[in-house]
């Protein structure tokens, strides 16, 4: 008798191509034999032309996903859903089914500072550090946190790369979403609202590491700041620690010509060389942005084995520079992308990224045939699970694999026609079209509401919130 939620949900499917086929499927409810056979599942996925971006990068039309806890146990054609009995079968409705995307570089917290002094002058010091020593609270970490978390999943972020003060605040709103995080402790050399020195943060990073370290959502690490904001002698302890700890380290690497030209005059090395100096270059280590790297610091970090974040929106906004990331990917670096925080990129979606990444390499090179859009999909997905060193787990949807797992929606008028998926996902969608999102097998949105949190009750969250901002950013 079990069989049947199975043989309705496949009839369900099956109705709305052919009359016919529902009823060959209740006709065949008889043969109860072949029932016992079939292999329990909590979730099967079908009706999605499915991109897998496995190594021969196959797409599978009318094909089927079938999960077991938080794994992937099956990826195949419309026959593998017979194979299963599933308690819950999702539709994709001939939608796009994608491994959830990795955000390689963020300060979610940052949604409670969004649009505020957008376009001044040497913004870092004249309202961000400023604002941030008066505003910055584990309250306010965790509600711009839960806020971006929000936008992340909602806009098919499955994983995210954060970097802030009071991140176990911000680790507590990132897990309640339901999402994955890679979440390191801010470190500067100025006193901040979590700690007077780089020390005091440095202890709260292995507090933080201590607690959390076998979550299953949550990866705590080392953020330090910039190479030009936080000591040498702190960032040889943090060296120590990442190793000791056996934790990621994000960082913002070679994100302006000003700090590239400080490095060549005060120690005669790149910033990358100074870092490898330390021995932080490894494969524990996130390089953002890296934008002012030479041929020789690309070398350096594949050869170190680092993964980096390339912010193309936040960069171009801020007018810093196109960063050499084609040139990386093609080099067979770990690239993933990443969007910055909320007062640099301003959104927090991946697939917001993705038609900047394509069109800016192509006028930065004077050629359209460049990163075309399979390059920058793979930089969303598999490439981003490389830059922080899961691929084995995360950013292909293939047997064994964590289940996370985005249905992009293709009924919208901006998703036809589709001659090729990868185009309408660079060029045509935005994050508006993600269905459903699932994050280690759990279903965290599904048609576009999300499940974990009440939305408007984060808004109104949010709205309370932005009047103290507003109060105290009029001061400056
Ligand atoms: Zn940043």
């Amino acid at each position: 008798m079990t069989l049947w939620p199975l043989m309705f949900s496949l009839s369900v499917v099956n109705m709305k191509k052919t009359p016919l086929a529902l009823a060959v499927c209740i006709l065949s409810t008889p043969v109860m034999g072949f029932a016992a056979e079939k292999i329990a599942a909590d979730m099967v996925i079908t009706n999605g032309t499915v991109l897998t971006m496995n190594p021969n990068r196959d797409i599978i039309e009318n094909g089927v996903i079938v999960v077991k806890d938080n794994k992937i146990i099956n990826v195949g054609d419309k026959t593998t859903a017979d194979k299963y009995k599933a308690t819950k079968t999702i539709d994709a409705n001939d939608g796009i089914v994608m491994p959830g995307m990795i955000n390689t570089h963020t300060h979610a917290a940052m949604t409670v500072f969004r649009s505020l002094a957008d376009d001044v002058p040497d913004r870092l010091n004249r309202y961000i550090f400023p604002l941030e020593k008066r505003m910055v609270s584990e309250e306010m970490s965790y509600l711009g946190s839960l806020h971006g978390s929000i936008e992340m999943a909602k806009g098919g972020v499955t994983t995210m790369v954060d970097m802030y003060l009071f991140e176990e605040s911000s680790a507590q709103a990132v897990k309640q979403i339901g999402l994955r995080g890679i979440m390191t402790q801010n470190i500067i050399r100025f006193p901040t609202a979590d700690g007077k020195d780089a020390k005091e943060t440095i202890a709260r990073a292995v507090s933080f590491i201590e607690k959390y370290k076998d979550d299953e959502l949550i990866t705590p690490g080392f953020g330090p700041h910039a190479p030009h904001t936080v000591n040498k002698e702190d960032l040889e302890t943090i060296k120590t620690l990442s190793d000791k700890y056996d934790v990621p380290v994000s960082m913002h690497v070679a994100e302006t010509e000003k700090e590239f030209n400080r490095f060549k005059e005060q120690y005669g090395m790149t910033p990358i060389e100074y870092l490898d100096s330390i021995g932080l270059l490894n494969k524990r280590f996130i390089a953002a942005h890296a934008i002012f790297v030479t041929d020789s610091d690309i070398a350096l970090m594949k050869k170190r084995d680092v993964g980096v974040a390339h912010n193309m929106v936040a960069n171009i906004k801020s007018a810093k520079g196109i960063s050499p990331a084609l040139k990386m990917h093609d080099d067979g670096l770990r690239i993933g992308l990443g969007t910055d925080g909320p007062m640099s990129g301003n959104t927090l979606d991946i697939i917001g990224q993705m038609g900047y990444v394509a069109k800016l390499h192509k006028l930065a090179n004077k050629d359209r045939s460049v990163m075309p859009p399979l390059k920058v999909v793979e930089m969303a997905t598999i490439g981003g699970a490389r830059a922080i060193h899961r691929d084995d787990e995360l950013g292909s949807l293939e047997t064994g694999k964590l289940a996370d797992i985005v249905i992009v929606e293709t009924q919208s008028t901006n998703m036809q026609p589709i001659f090729n998926p990868y185009s309408v996902l660079v060029y045509s969608a935005n994050a508006a079209n993600v269905d459903t999102v699932i994050v280690n097998g759990q279903v965290i949105v599904e048609n576009k509401i999300l499940k974990t949190f009440d939305e408007n009750k984060a808004r109104e969250m949010m709205q309370t919130f932005s009047k103290k901002v507003a109060e105290i950013a009029a001061t400056l």
